[in-house]
């Protein structure tokens, strides 16, 4: 757990937070409908992208400062600031005040402009962003020069195992859990086609090819060799597959990233080839854990226990259901074209010609 405080005169500017992945969905905007908070109370991530501004036309940056600000196929436009923003949710901040005359309002919100519209209540110093505008995750962004984090000597709560879906396919109450589930799928498909080395793809019949629908097979060239995919994890059984969706960890202070495996083989510790000698190792593409649960795990389908009689005339709806889930979203297109824009595997000329396609 960390508490966030501000660089300049040590006001605690947080409760304490604890640093979690940062979300799939973070970079998913939404056309004039009021969003939630994106981090769960009590915890924070860190954006490893450039922040929005300042920003170039991606033909007026060489290939070189392209990569550098991670970005390996046209964007439009290429944003150039800072890494390493924190975003944590509005009601997990303190002493903070808004500056309103800063704050970029374009429709029924304010929304990050050129200059920090939070500043710091201790001293003044601009600190970040508050953005809460209608298609816009509702979040505080702190500048990473503006906050410093404070190790607290107390242990990390344990992370929840991967939800159990709920029967209708919906996570408890929240009604964006389709638009969350959409941009993980997104992230997935931009990792599963660079892992394909442009062979194509079977897909396990089910809820992965449900989700991904006709999308490797309209991306992927026809033909063979053809590259098996198949779910792996924990209590799943080794399918003997090319390569295996498998659920990512969360983040972690003795690991590095965020996002992990950016597709370049991250294939270790998925449960699969561990016992058999001389068979390739699968590529292991990472999947957000409530993605890999809504794939993996069975759904719940006890029914309510109910008691007592109807009344006359009231017919009993407690028949039994079948088994089947709603059906899923499919991949955010956004989110697809802005991982694999991102991915440095995008600069090989068939994934490139995908990209172009998107
Ligand atoms: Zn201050």
């Amino acid at each position: 757990m960390d508490l966030l405080a501000c660089t300049d005169c040590g006001t605690e500017l947080s409760v304490p937070v604890q640093r979690v992945a940062l979300p799939p969905e973070t970079h998913v905007t939404r056309f004039h409908e009021p969003l939630p908070p994106l981090m769960e109370p009590g915890t924070y991530a860190v954006d490893p992208d450039p922040w929005r501004r300042p920003w170039r036309d991606w033909e007026r940056l060489s290939a070189a400062e392209a990569a550098a600000a991670g970005v390996y196929a046209p964007v439009y436009p290429v944003p150039l600031g800072p890494r390493n923003h924190l975003v944590l949710a509005p009601g997990d901040t303190r002493a903070t005040r808004l500056v309103p005359e800063r704050c970029e309002s374009h429709c029924l919100g304010i929304a990050a402009g050129a200059e920090p519209n939070l500043e710091c209540a201790g001293c003044g110093l601009g600190v970040g962003f508050r953005e809460d505008d209608c298609g816009l995750w509702q979040t505080v962004w702190y500048a990473p020069d503006a906050v410093v984090r404070r190790p607290l000597k107390v242990p990390a709560p344990a992370p929840p195992p991967p939800d159990r879906p709920a029967y209708d396919g919906f996570d408890g109450l929240d009604r964006w859990h389709d638009l969350r589930l959409g941009a993980a799928a997104g992230a997935a498909l931009a990792r599963l086609l660079a892992a394909s080395g442009g062979a194509p793809l079977a897909l396990p019949a089910g809820p992965v090819t449900e989700l991904f629908g006709p999308e490797p097979a309209r991306l992927l060239p026809p033909g063979r060799p053809v590259r098996r995919v198949a779910l792996a994890g924990p209590n799943l059984p080794d399918t003997g597959a090319d390569i295996v969706l498998v659920p990512a960890a969360s983040w972690r202070d003795d690991g590095p990233a965020d996002e992990p495996g950016s597709g370049s083989g991250s294939g270790s510790g998925s449960g699969s080839g561990s016992g058999s000698a001389g068979r390739v190792a699968p590529v292991a593409v990472p999947l957000a854990p409530r993605l890999w649960a809504r794939l993996a795990l069975p759904v719940e389908t006890s029914p309510m226990p109910v008691s007592g009689r109807p009344p006359a005339g009231v017919l009993r709806d407690d028949y039994p259901l079948p088994d089947h889930r709603r059906r899923l979203s499919g991949p955010d297109g956004h989110i697809l074209r802005r991982t694999l824009a991102r991915m440095p595997e995008v600069r090989q000329p068939w994934l490139r010609a995908l990209y172009d396609r998107l």
